[in-house]
Parts: structure tokens; sequence; C-alpha cells
């Protein structure tokens, strides 16, 4: 590992005042389940490390009282803390799901929500110190020809074919959270939905924040009524990812949904909105029938890799099994 400055701010002023114009040479540190394993790899260098931990009020969950009610978390929260929230449980099942299914206890306990949403990817080589891939200033995606059975399945357009690694993030966006986002400018919202983006050479990362931006905080509209479920299909049930997810939220209006979002995660770069899958079962009963059809469309427009074309029936698995769950007829995830 790279020797490296260590700070401890007290504020987030003061975080950000100790970031860098350019990523690489300053990281925040969370939980440092990601980035020290990069640091020890020599992936990520910087010689500023700042971490969160002292930061006031910088973790935690509150509630505002507004119509609908807005539960706000802080960026410094544990993942232990979100799975465990009775609130989340019962409001935001879909996002309680998803992080307590996340990693191991271990993890959990010590990896934030804002390091959760910040991660870098898992690819393989770009992980590995002595690959020069397009992230990382090369000038080829070595996955394209590659190992790549766990891989994007959603690909046309992009060069780097990395998933986004957060099962966190497609709850969110499905529950339409934003983030509060606190620069050297001031503060500015960050919808979920467009925090996110494919990294196509070095210096850039898979959200949008700028390098010298921290996540603050994250607000979820608690909408009254609202069903919702995530579903993962992953080789186990503990420290892994998994290979394909889908997180469902919709109103009933009788036995019809409506408003009915579904996001895709761990298929492509970026946490995905199935606009196919949606429309397929808008003012529908969720039925297994309206289920299995959104499924399939959900894997409208994927051009699955070399290795990685069984992600196509994992994925509309993963949409089906959601919506019947969401819908109460049938429960396939329990954490
Ligand atoms: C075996 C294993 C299994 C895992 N399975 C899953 C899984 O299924 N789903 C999943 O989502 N994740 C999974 N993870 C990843 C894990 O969730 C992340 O490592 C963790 O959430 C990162 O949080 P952290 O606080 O430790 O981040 P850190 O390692 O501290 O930071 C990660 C990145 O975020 C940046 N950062 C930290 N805080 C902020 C902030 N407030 N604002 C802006 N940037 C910030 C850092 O600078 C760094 O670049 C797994 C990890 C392991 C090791
Ligand atoms: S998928 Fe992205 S990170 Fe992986 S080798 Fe290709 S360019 Fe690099």
């Amino acid at each position: 590992m790279k020797n490296f400055q260590y700070f401890r701010p007290s504020s987030p002023e003061a975080a950000v005042a100790l970031l860098d114009k350019t990523w690489g040479t300053a990281e925040l540190l969370g939980g440092g389940t990601d980035l020290l394993d990069l640091q020890k790899e020599y992936v990520a260098q910087p010689s500023k490390v700042i971490s969160v931990a002292a930061i006031k009020g910088f973790d935690g969950i509150s509630v505002l009282e507004k119509e609908p009610p807005v539960v706000v978390i802080g960026a410094g929260t544990k993942i232990a803390t979100v799975a465990s929230d009775s609130g989340i449980k019962e409001h935001f099942p879909a996002l309680a799901s998803a992080a307590g299914g996340l990693g191991t206890p271990q993890i959990r306990n010590m990896a934030t929500l804002g390091g959760n949403l910040c991660q870098r990817n898992r690819c393989w080589y770009f992980r590995d110190e002595h690959v020069r891939c397009l992230l990382k200033g090369g000038d080829k995606c070595y996955a394209l020809d590659g190992e790549n059975r766990y891989h994007a399945i959603f690909t046309k357009e992009h060069t780097c074919v990395i998933v986004s690694p957060s099962t966190i993030a497609p709850a969110l966006i499905a529950y339409g959270a934003s983030a509060e986002v606190l620069g050297p400018k001031g503060k500015r919202t960050v919808k979920l939905a467009e925090f996110y983006r494919a990294p196509r050479k070095e210096g850039e990362r898979e959200h949008v924040l700028e390098a010298n931006e921290l996540v603050l905080s994250v607000s979820i509209p608690a909408e009254k009524g609202l069903r919702s479920a995530n579903y993962e299909v992953a080789q186990k049930r503990s420290y892994d990812w998994p290979m394909a997810q889908a997180v469902v939220a919709f109103h009933l209006d009788g036995k019809k949904a409506k408003e009915v979002r579904i996001i895709l995660g761990h298929v492509a770069p970026t946490p995905l909105i199935a606009d196919a899958a949606m429309k397929e079962v808008e003012g529908k009963e969720i039925t297994e029938e309206t289920a299995a059809k959104a499924g399939e469309a959900a894997t409208e427009g994927a051009k699955p890799l070399k290795q990685n074309e069984y992600k196509l029936r994992l994925l509309a698995v993963a949409v089906k099994r959601a919506l019947l769950t969401a819908a109460g007829a049938k429960k396939y995830w329990v954490t």
C-alpha cells in the first residue's frame, strides 16, 4: 500500500476542503471495505485519506414531517443499521432486503450508505493491479473478449462493460430517492435515478459526483400504500454480489398495478430502469402470466457477452418473482 496522510475532519465542509479537484489523489473513507482493498492492490493510490467517521450528524435515520413524509438517512449510517431499522423494514422492504442481504454481518457493520453508493466496480481486470484497461488509462477493455460471465448484458454503446455494484441503489431509485451532495460551492440534490453513469476512461467514476464532492445523506419519500420488493439471484446467500437483481414498486388501484417502477441491478454499467417491463404491467393485475411477460420484456435490448447469456433468464425470473412478491401473491425472498 502506498503511504498516505490520514485526516479525520469533524464537519462535512472541512472534509470537502481536503478533497482535490481531480480523482485519484484524495479519497473519502467510509467503512473502508472497498477503499482499503483497492489501496492494498495499488488500484487506488491516494496521498490523502479523509475519514468521515468523526463528522457530527453524519449518521442516523430521521423523518421529516412532510406530505408524504421523507425519511433521511445520513451517508455515514452503517448498512446494518439501515437493514434493521423498523421504519425502513415497514415502509421500504426492498431497501431493507437489499441492505440485509449484502455481503456479510461484518461488512454490513462496517460499510456506510455513502460508501456503498460510491463503491468502485468489481471487474476483476480493473481490480488487478497489473492490468491497464480503459478505466486505468489503457486502450482496451479486457472483459470484452475475456472472462466476462459476471459482466453486463446490456452492453450496447458501452466500451466498459462493468455492472453497477450497489444492490442498495436500485432500491433507492425505485423509491424515488435523492442524494444531498456537498461540494466547494455548496449543496445540491441529485436524484438517485440520475446519480450513476457508465464510465469510459480513467478519471471517470461510476457516478456523477465531482472529485471534491461528498454525499451527505439520502432522502426517500414515504409514499402511502406503495408496495415493493427486491429479488436477487445469487450463487450463495452470503459473501457475494448477485448476478441479477430486480426491485419493483407500485401502487394498487383495486387489483391493478399503477405507477409501476422496475429497476434492474447487476446487468448493466448503471442501475437500469426497465421501461418495457413497466409498460407490460402498468394498469394490469399482477398474475403469474403478467409478471412473466414483464420479466421477458425486461430483457429487451440486452446484448450479452460470450459467457453471460445465462443472465437473461435470471433477470426475467428476478423481475417476475419481485412483482409477485410485492403483489402479495407469493413470497420468494425473506431476509
Ligand atoms: C464479499 C463482499 C460481498 C459484497 N456484497 C455486496 C452486495 O451484495 N451488494 C453491495 O451493494 N455491496 C456489496 N459489497 C460491497 C460493500 O457493500 C461495499 O464495500 C461497501 O458498501 C462500501 O462501503 P464503505 O463505507 O466501506 O466504503 P469505503 O470503502 O469507505 O468507500 C468506498 C468508496 O466510496 C467513497 N465514499 C465513501 N463515503 C463517501 C461519501 N459520503 N460521499 C462520497 N464518496 C464516499 C470512497 O472514497 C470510496 O471511493 C460486498 C463486499 C464484499 C467484500
Ligand atoms: S469492463 Fe471496464 S473495468 Fe473491466 S476491463 Fe473492461 S474497461 Fe476495464
